[in-house]
Parts: C-alpha cells; structure tokens; sequence
C-alpha cells in the first residue's frame, strides 16, 4: 500500500495484516482510509477534520477500481466514514456521486451513524481563526488554508510573506495492490480549512483526486485542490502509464504541467502517489514537505518522496 503523508502507518496498521494474508486491494484501501477517518488527532480527515468557515465540517471521499467501478460522497456532514459510504454508492446504486442531504439521507438509510465530526480541538482552531486568522499557525498549515484576504493574497503574490515549514496534515489518499496483482484506491478528506461552506475540492471527484485503471495503473492526489482539478490530475498520471511511462515520469509531468499551466502562490503544495499493475510506485510533490507511507511484507515506512519539483 501507498498511502499520502505521514499519517499512512494508522491506515496501515488497520489494513495491512488482512492484504498480507490474501485479502483484497478495495478491503484494503477502504479499511485504511476508514482507520485515518476515525483518528480525532488528525484534523485533515474524517472525525475531527477542521471545519469550513461557518464551523462545520464536510467530509469527501471516492473509491475506485476501474472506470465501471467507483463511488464518491461530496459535502457529507454527521457521517464520520466517507469512504465506506462512497464504497456503498458503488456497489449499491447505480450512481456515481452523492452530494450532501442526499448523501446523508442514504447513509442513514443504510444504517451509518450520525456523528458530530467537530470536535473540541477543531472547534478551537476555528474560534480561533474566526477570532483573529493570523493567529492560525500559517506555517503548520501551508498550502492548506485558503488566504485571509485580498491583502493577504497580495503578500502571498509578491512573496512579502515568509511561508517555510511543513504541513503534517492533508487528505489521505491510498493506493493498494493485492496478491492478485489487482488495484484499487481511495481518497478522503475534510477538504481546505475554512473553506466557502459548499466547497469541493478534487478528492471525491474520479480522475482528479484518484483514478484506477487496472489496464493502466492507479493514481492519487493530496494538496491544493483547485490545482489538481484544472489538470485532472491523477488521471493524467495514468493516462501517461498507459501510455508506457513509467511512474515517477508519470507523476513528474503531472507536476511540471501545474508548474507550467499556474499562477503558483507559495502556499500551492501538490503531491501525487502512483502505482503500475506491475507494481513499480513512486511519489512526488510540488514543494518541499510531503511524505509518503509505504507498506508491504517488509514493512510500514514513512519517507521523503521519489521527487520534489521545486526547491521550496
Ligand atoms: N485536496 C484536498 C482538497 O482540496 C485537500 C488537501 O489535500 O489539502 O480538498
């Protein structure tokens, strides 16, 4: 399993023991996303994610298999387990996506309990944030936090603000590979802090936040959602597979298309995971910062990615 940011031991640690002993990609992939949802700690995903800007939390995930085979949840509130849903909008309807009431009503309907995801740490932050914005630890956070203002947008623009450190959160985003050979992924997130309520970023959007292709290979996104979706990110990625490259040339193009195509802020982070169906995998990121999981019959290691773009 591949999983983003340094979070991916929890999902793997949940996941991993039943992929090893013969258990399937997709059992894999939504055991570990539903582990890293379920964890108050972190505040990018599931139960505790921050809030938008009115102080609730909504929550997007997709799962996928193949281009016949993947299910999505937008702007899903009181429900602490996106991924499992989106895997029920899969295999039980004949839809790819629900989106908020809709999505809520049918995971009531099919029995998941309500949850308020805003927990008392999160509820902090926003008070805080509501309160004074940069009082927010901007450098924990970057590429992560939408600008306060247009003054603030411009200090960003002309680079007058100092932004260095390393963002310890983001959406969770796993590709896996079982004995089989067989591929499967998913994506989860409580989005960007703060966000406009109603805001959707990439991870629930297939080819965006997540493609799988079984013929192709499987790719996955984390970071500034806006961007990853004007390049239909992870299905670039596999589509380049496709057509003979390997991963981390796959993911460096992806990348130098963003650098190339944007108006990059020095809060822009981006990083994409990718795997072939022979099993190579790589990782790279915008910027200085991401981390990746790796874990397989060696082991669960966090580490550096194949390839940072720029120098920060
Ligand atoms: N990609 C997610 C989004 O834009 C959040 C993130 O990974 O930072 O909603």
């Amino acid at each position: 399993m591949l999983i983003t940011w340094s979070f991916g031991p929890v999902g793997a640690r949940a996941a991993m023991p039943a992929l090893l002993s013969g258990g399937g990609a997709l059992d894999a992939a939504v055991d570990a996303a539903t582990a890293i949802e379920a964890d108050p700690e972190i505040d990018s995903v599931g139960l505790g994610g921050l809030p938008d800007a009115e102080g609730q939390v909504s929550l997007d995930a997709c799962v996928m298999t193949d281009p016949d085979r993947c299910g999505a949840v937008m702007f899903l509130r009181d429900f602490a387990e996106p991924t499992r849903l989106a895997r029920a909008v899969m295999e039980e309807t004949i839809h790819v996506t629900l989106a908020g009431a809709g999505a809520e009503a049918f995971a009531e309907s099919r029995g998941f309990r309500r949850t308020n995801l805003l927990t008392d740490h999160a509820r902090s932050v926003w008070e805080r944030w509501l309160g004074d914005p940069r009082a927010i630890d901007r450098d924990k956070y970057r590429g992560w936090l939408p600008p306060i203002n247009v003054e603030e947008l411009r200090g960003i623009e002309t680079g007058t603000r100092l932004r260095t450190g390393e963002p310890p959160h983001d959406t969770v985003s796993i590709l896996a590979q079982d004995a089989s050979g067989a591929l499967a992924g998913a994506c989860s997130t409580s989005g960007m802090a703060f966000k406009v309520p109603g805001r959707v970023g990439d991870s629930p959007i297939v080819g965006q936040g997540l493609y799988v292709d079984q013929e192709a290979g499987a790719a996955a996104a984390t970071g500034t959602g806006e961007i990853i979706s004007g390049v239909c990110g992870s299905f670039l990625i596999v589509e380049l597979m496709r057509r003979g490259e390997a991963p981390i040339d796959a993911v460096a193009e992806a990348l130098d298309r963003i650098r190339r195509r944007f108006r990059l802020l020095p809060d822009h982070q981006v990083a994409f995971i990718a795997m072939n169906p022979a099993g190579q995998w790589a990782s790279g990121a915008l910027r200085p910062g991401f981390r990746h999981t790796i874990a397989d019959e060696a082991g669960t290691r966090v580490e550096a990615p194949t390839l940072v773009l720029l120098d920060e």
